[in-house]
């Protein structure tokens, strides 16, 4: 069989299923890509995306097709903290962090992808429900979710790219409690119709109290995202009744205008996330003919601000190592997790971190949180006054503008 009829099947038309159709169809395959919504779904919340992840774009041919939202200031002057008697700082926000990530929302990343993908076969409201692995193929019970008509079809991969809580991994690699780590942390993430009163349109604001944080990213030509997020040990709980009278209750004491302006607004959001906050851990991301790339693989979380990045780089970095063993897929899996994996390993660890920097612990972490963040501003501050060009030249410099 040659390299051009090679079919794969790509569960998942997220960032790591397009991204990887992409880099297999550069290898010569011909992916078909199966997703369970009904449609493609557009807008999202707000996307850091790193170096890697901006490479990864330029690898896969669309960075031209890229639309970022860094607001156009300098480093450290559009971003606020605001403090427990509600007053309000300069602070660094999450697009002054070293690497100068671009701002973008989930949406135009795949926006971009989607563009990229034309003449790929895409099924909608379509799922795996049973995987049978055979030593020249893989045989994959497909089920349309109006009909409930299923059928069945081979192929030489098996693509899980269909998120956290990945069905391709739950069949292939066992339930989800072997893999999911727990993280004691809620998030919901959605769209503000408009900025918090008194802001400027592009500011982002953070208020990161012991437990329980609001964030705002202000963007340059869309209206600012939001996030909420909080710790709590009984996730199950959170799930239950009203999520609104439950971000309510949670953030209640939190007296501040831009917390009412966020929670006034999810009532009118016509879309929002609300989800517990997981890793995903395995030893190991394929066996025989299934792979799993992106949050199916290794959810790293919203706190590694590396999803979306990670998720372009191993769509990437697995049609590179197919073209590069044509005929030997199993080292072709293999080289493309020894590449990757360390990567990952490094940003799942920084998590942790970064996960204290969004919402503090506890009283002394959000102590400790304010004067690192105060230290890290002045340093900055000197960097700025000292190089020509600041952090945000940097974010905007390169491929993608
Ligand atoms: C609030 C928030 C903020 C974030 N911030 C950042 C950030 O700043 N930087 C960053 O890099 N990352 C960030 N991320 C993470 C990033 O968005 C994700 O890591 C990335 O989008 C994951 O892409 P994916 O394609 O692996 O999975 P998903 O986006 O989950 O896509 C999975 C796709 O598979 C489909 N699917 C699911 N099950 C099935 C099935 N059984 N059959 C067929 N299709 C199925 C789904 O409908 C979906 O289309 C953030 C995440 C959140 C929630």
């Amino acid at each position: 069989m040659t390299a051009m009829q090679k079919r794969a099947l790509v569960v998942g038309l997220g960032i790591a299923g397009m991204s990887a159709a992409i880099g297999l169809r550069r290898a010569g395959w011909t992916p078909v890509i199966v997703e369970r919504a009904p449609e493609r779904r557009t807008g999202g919340y707000f996307v850091g995306l790193f170096p890697e992840g901006r490479q990864a774009a330029v690898d896969l041919g669309i960075a031209d097709h890229l639309h970022t939202r860094n607001p156009e200031r300098a480093a450290g002057t559009n971003a606020w903290s605001v403090d427990r008697r509600g007053r309000r700082r300069p602070a660094l926000g999450f697009l002054d962090q070293p690497g100068g990530p671009a701002a973008v929302l989930r949406g135009d990343i795949e926006a971009a992808l989607w563009q990229s993908i034309t003449g790929v076969e895409v099924r909608f409201a379509t799922t795996p429900v049973a995987i049978t692995e055979g030593p020249a193929e893989a045989q994959v019970l497909l089920e349309h979710a109006d009909t409930g008509g299923q059928y069945r079809e081979s192929f030489d991969l098996v693509i899980g790219a269909d998120g956290m809580r990945s069905s391709v991994r739950r069949m292939v690699f066992g339930p989800h409690e072997d893999h999911l780590t727990t993280w004691n942390a809620m998030i919901c993430a959605f769209q503000l119709k408009e900025q918090a009163p008194t802001y400027e349109a592009s500011d982002s604001i953070i208020i990161a109290r012991a437990k329980r944080a609001v964030w705002v990213f202000g963007l340059a030509d869309h209206a600012p995202t939001a996030l909420l997020t909080y710790r709590t040990t009984d996730i199950q709980e959170q799930f239950s009744g009203s999520r609104l009278e439950r971000l309510r209750a949670v953030f209640s004491g939190m007296d501040d205008p831009t917390v009412r302006h966020v929670l006034d607004s999810l009532e009118e959001a016509p879309d929002h996330v609300f989800d517990s906050v997981h890793q995903v851990r395995m030893p190991r991301w394929s066996t025989g003919r299934v792979v799993l790339v992106g949050d199916a693989a290794w959810c790293m979380n919203l706190y590694s601000g590396m999803g979306a990045t990670s998720s372009l780089r191993g769509g990437a970095a697995l049609g590179a190592a197919l073209q590069e063993h044509p005929d030997d897929l199993a080292a072709a899996l293999d080289a493309w997790e020894a590449g990757l994996r360390p990567f990952i390993t490094k940003h799942q660890r920084a998590a942790r971190l970064k996960q204290q920097m969004f919402v503090p612990s506890s009283r002394r972490a959000e102590a400790l949180r304010s004067v690192l963040v105060g230290l890290a501003r002045r340093v900055r501050g000197r960097q700025s006054a000292t190089e020509s060009g600041g952090p945000q030249d940097v974010a905007l410099s390169g491929t993608l503008r």
